[in-house]
Formats: structure tokens, C-alpha cells, sequence
């Protein structure tokens, strides 16, 4: 049986068919039946969100013999010419392998003619951040005083590599991170055409996995009907292809892990090793799922940010519920470890299982997450009135100053000429971090500080990570990076410590494809840790 890939066989062809980018469409279809047609745009936006399809619809609808409703009629001759490629109006240009001023000047030369037929020529240009210095400007010029009859349209997933110059010139249209539900919707609306039989929980599970990407979407959907091609697809089907571990797994293991429970901890391990599951996956998706409460447990309006779906909403919640901030910051911390350790080890079965360990039974650390551990674990029992034992030699450095701290950072009013805070104390602060950032007067502040990731560099600084591709946390980011807004965090940061805590703000600018921001910022933090990678033979 002849199979070919849901993306392309599916690409949209007309505006309507464009899912979850509808402030784009409705503006640029406007433009068209109102002929006000710019000569620049910039389409930014997060792979896998329809850059380069909305880009050449627009070439066509430009173009187009008869349009409908500004949309490309797809029947006349320019716009079959265009969609075979074979149309001389249409020039498609990927700057991350033609990046020099040459290949610049070369379709700049182009623009002097006008073309043939129809009535636009539209150059699209992907990646355009990849364009070298030269390129730039042999390209603001053109920008600069376009003929009549030209169109750019430059694609990015980086806005902030582009120079101001060239933006300044665009019409800029931010391509959104696709919804959830969308993608469900167009997933089984597309299933349904192909005539594939596969179960509602399977799809949103792969609308979830794609994480705001229509073509990700769609070509794991590809990967799951190859491999069991002509039967109906369960859920189960796609945890095995995809090699994922569902979600109330991770729920059972977390409640394992909460009881103190490591026989049962290690045997649901066991159960996700042996069904084949990828290790390094796992210790990923269980420290997103923690990561996930971690967030429910942190604001009102989380559950527009988690994107997922109610039931699975309803369990994290009631999960939520169990486990305290504090513990769950141990908890990613210690994960956030073990996957920088086990990604080349040979043993990744017996370091996920200590981790375990070490997850369940608090006592085995005497860091200072662990000890906030421990006493939120007594003061529960205080609380529920069950006697506690407590021995001297139970916690290291215990007494009222450890309780003291776990309440509430101890204020200094020191002005000028504080001591430098030593590694230790700056980690105690990124340890109490949440509480710090809660009692913040400040709003705004402690919202921006709210979007960071905290982590301490070996040298002592207190780090504030941010995905830059995420719009709100890159804004969030410009915004620390103010010296005002950064005067007014180090003098906090000096009252409620008294030291003087050195803050770096940083932006994670990695760009592998499908790694989420937590798994680039366990890499940064695993090379801030100075962890090293050994690299084994297997
Ligand atoms: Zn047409």
C-alpha cells in the first residue's frame, strides 16, 4: 500500500485551511480584497506553525486569476504554475544554505524585471536570520525602494537575530504556538479523509507530544500509521512507537515515591524498562510532568499554560494537592541531575533507580532541598499531631536557626559594602527561591522572576534562565536585563540576605528541534554544575 506523508498530502492550499494562526489570516486576507498589499513581511514564530504555507498561499492568492474571498482559486493556470513550481513569480530561498552577500546580489539582479505573467514577483526567504552581514545590506537596499511589483516575504523562528533595520521595514506577523485542541481537532478531521480508525485519547496524546507544532503533529501521526498501517490505532499503539510512558505511570510513581516506597517506586521502573521505553525519555518526560505540577501548584490561570487535556488537568491537580513546592524543587533537581548523567552511561537502569532512592528517603542527603524536605515532612506530623523523634544527629545543623530559614529569609538592613555571598548561600536562596519571589511587593517583579528557571553557576551567581522563544519569558528576560529592574532585585536580594548575590540573566538560545526548554535548561544547569559527561562505550 502506497503511503504518503499526511504533511504534505494535507498541506493547506487556500487561507481557511490554515489551523490556529486565524489573526494572521483574517488580516492579510483583508489586505487582499482591499488590494493593500504590502511589500515586506516578516512571519515569526516556533517551528511547525505555518510560516512558510501561509507564505505561499499569499504568493498565489497575489497572483491568482480568480481569487475567492482572498484566498488562491488553486484551478488557474499561475496558480497550478505556482504550486508545481514551476512559476518564474514564485522564489523560494533557504538562507541556511545560501547565506552570502553573492546569493543575495544574485536574486537582487532578479528584482530589476518585471514579471512575465501575473502580477507579483514574491520572493520568500526562510530562515532569514542566517543571512550573513553582507547579505543583510545588499538586501536593505532592495527593502529599501521595492518595484511595484515585488514582495518579500522573509520567515524566521529567531526575531531577535534580525537586524532593526530590515524590521523596520516588514509588516511583522507572529506565528502562534498551535493550540492543543486544534491540533486535535485537524488531526481527526484529517484521520477521518484518510479513512484511519484511531482512538480520541491517541490523538490528543499526539496533539499534546507535538507541543504547538502542526508538521510535528502530523508527522508523528506519520510514524504511528506506517508502523501499524491498516489497524486501528490505540493509545497504547502510540506510547509504544513513540516511546512514552503514560501519564498515570508517572502519577503511580510519584505516589510511590511520596509514601516513602521504594520497593514499589523501583518495581514501576522496572515495568517501564522492560516494556522498552527509552530510558533518558522517561527521566525527561517524569521531570516535565513534575515540572508541570510545579506550575499548577504556582498560579491561577496555569491550566492556559499546561494546555492539556481536563481529565489529565484533574489528576495533576489532585496530585498537586499532595506534595509540597519545596519537594517538588528536590525532586526536579534531582532528576535534572541524573539526566545529564545518564544520557551516555552505560548503567542508565541502575542511576535512575539510586536517584530513586535518593527521591524517596530524604535522610540520604543532607543538602539544604533535602533538610526543607525533612521538615516539611515533621511539621505535617506536628500538625496531624503524631510525636515526633528527633535526635540531634537526625539533621545536620538542626535547631531553631534551620526552622527559622524555612519560614521566612532572616532580613538584614545592610546598606553599602556588603560581603559577597559564598556558592552555598546562594544556593540556600535559589533553594527558598518560590517563598522569596511570593512575598515580593513588586507584582510585576515577582511575575517576571516567576517565568525564570533559578540556578546557581559554579562561580556563585544566581541564575535566571529564560526560553527566548517563548514571547512572554523573552519579554520577561529584556525586562530583568534593565539595570533599573536589576538595582531593584539586587537590593532585595541584599536586605533579605544580607550578602551581595551576583544575578546573571540568561536566555537559552539552543535551538534542537523538539527539545523543550526544561530539557535545554537541564543541559545548561548540568554544565554550570560542572557536571561531567563521560562518555562510555556501549
Ligand atoms: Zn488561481
Amino acid at each position: 500500500m502506497a503511503y504518503q506523508a499526511l504533511y504534505r498530502k494535507f498541506r493547506p492550499q487556500t487561507f481557511e485551511d490554515v489551523k490556529g494562526q486565524d489573526h494572521i489570516v483574517t488580516t492579510l486576507k483583508n489586505q487582499l480584497k482591499n488590494d493593500r498589499i504590502g511589500h515586506a513581511y516578516l512571519f515569526t514564530g516556533t517551528r511547525g506553525t505555518g510560516k512558510t504555507t501561509v507564505a505561499k498561499i499569499l504568493a498565489r492568492a497575489v497572483n491568482c486569476r480568480h481569487p475567492m474571498d482572498g484566498s488562491p482559486c488553486g484551478k488557474c493556470n499561475i496558480c497550478r504554475a505556482i504550486s508545481a513550481g514551476n512559476s518564474m513569480n514564485v522564489i523560494e530561498i533557504d538562507a541556511a544554505s545560501n547565506n552570502g552577500v553573492n546569493n543575495i546580489r544574485e536574486i537582487i539582479e532578479e528584482v530589476a524585471y518585471p514579471p512575465t505573467e501575473g502580477r507579483y514577483k514574491v520572493y520568500i526567504i526562510d530562515e532569514v536570520h542566517m543571512l550573513s552581514p553582507g547579505a543583510y545590506n545588499a538586501l536593505l537596499k532592495t527593502l529599501e525602494e521595492p518595484p511595484e511589483y515585488v514582495i518579500f516575504i522573509l520567515a524566521t523562528t529567531e526575531v531577535n537575530k534580525i537586524p532593526i533595520t530590515i524590521l523596520s521595514r516588514c509588516q511583522r506577523y507572529d506565528f502562534h504556538r498551535i493550540s492543543v485542541v486544534t491540533i486535535a481537532d485537524r488531526l481527526r478531521q484529517l484521520m477521518e479523509e484518510e479513512g484511519v480508525e484511531v482512538e480520541d485519547r491517541a490523538v490528543d496524546y499526539i496533539a499534546r507530544a507535538a507541543d504547538g507544532s502542526m508538521r510535528d503533529a502530523l508527522s508523528l501521526m506519520d510514524q504511528c500509521i506506517a508502523f501499524y498501517l491498516g489497524q486501528k490505532l490505540t493509545y497504547d499503539d502510540i506510547l509504544k512507537v513513540l516511546g512514552a510512558v503514560d501519564t498515570k505511570v508517572f502519577s503511580r510513581l510519584l505516589r510511590a515515591i511520596l509514601g516513602g516506597e521504594i520497593a514499589e517506586a523501583i518495581r514501576v521502573i522496572g515495568e517501564i524498562i522492560t516494556e522498552g521505553r527509552e530510558p533518558v525519555q522517561f527521566v525527561n518526560d517524569f521531570t516535565w510532568y513534575l515540572r508541570n505540577l510545579l506550575l499548577l501548584k504556582s498560579g491561577d490561570h496555569m491550566e492556559d499554560v499546561l494546555d492539556m487535556s481536563s481529565d489529565n488537568l484533574a489528576l495533576l491537580r489532585e496530585e498537586a494537592q499532595m506534595v509540597e513546592d519545596e519537594i517538588l524543587m528536590r525532586y526536579i533537581r534531582i532528576l535534572s541531575d541524573l539526566s545529564s548523567q545518564i544520557r551516555y552511561a552505560s548503567q542508565k537502569r541502575v542511576l535512575i533507580e539510586i536517584a530513586t532512592i535518593k527521591l524517596c528517603k530524604p535522610q540520604m542527603e543532607t543538602s539544604y532541598d533535602s533538610l526543607i524536605d525533612r521538615l516539611v515532612t515533621l511539621e505535617e506530623k506536628v500538625e496531624e499531631g503524631i510525636p515526633v523523634q528527633m535526635s540531634a544527629g537526625e539533621i545536620p545543623g538542626s535547631g531553631g536557626q534551620m526552622t527559622g530559614q524555612a519560614q521566612g529569609m532572616p532580613v538584614r538592613s545592610g546598606k553599602k559594602e556588603l560581603p559577597a555571598a559564598v556558592p552555598e548561600e546562594v544556593r540556600q536562596l535559589a533553594g527558598s527561591w518560590k517563598k522569596l519571589v511570593a512575598a515580593l511587593e513588586d507584582r510585576m517583579l515577582a511575575s517576571m522572576l516567576n517565568k525564570a528557571l533559578v540556578s546557581v553557576s559554579e562561580e556563585g551567581e544566581l541564575l535566571l534562565v529564560y526560553d527566548v522563544e517563548a514571547p512572554d519569558q523573552n519579554l520577561a528576560r529584556k525586562k530583568m536585563m534593565q539595570a533599573q529592574t536589576m538595582a531593584e532585585l539586587q537590593n532585595i536580594l541584599a536586605e533579605s540576605t544580607g550578602k551581595e548575590v551576583r544575578v546573571k540573566v540568561i536566555g537559552n538560545e539552543d535551538r534542537r528541534p523538539k527539545e523543550q526548554m526544561y530539557t535545554d535548561a537541564i543541559d545548561y544547569f548540568a554544565r554550570t554544575a560542572g557536571v561531567e559527561l563521560v562518555e562510555e562505550d556501549f
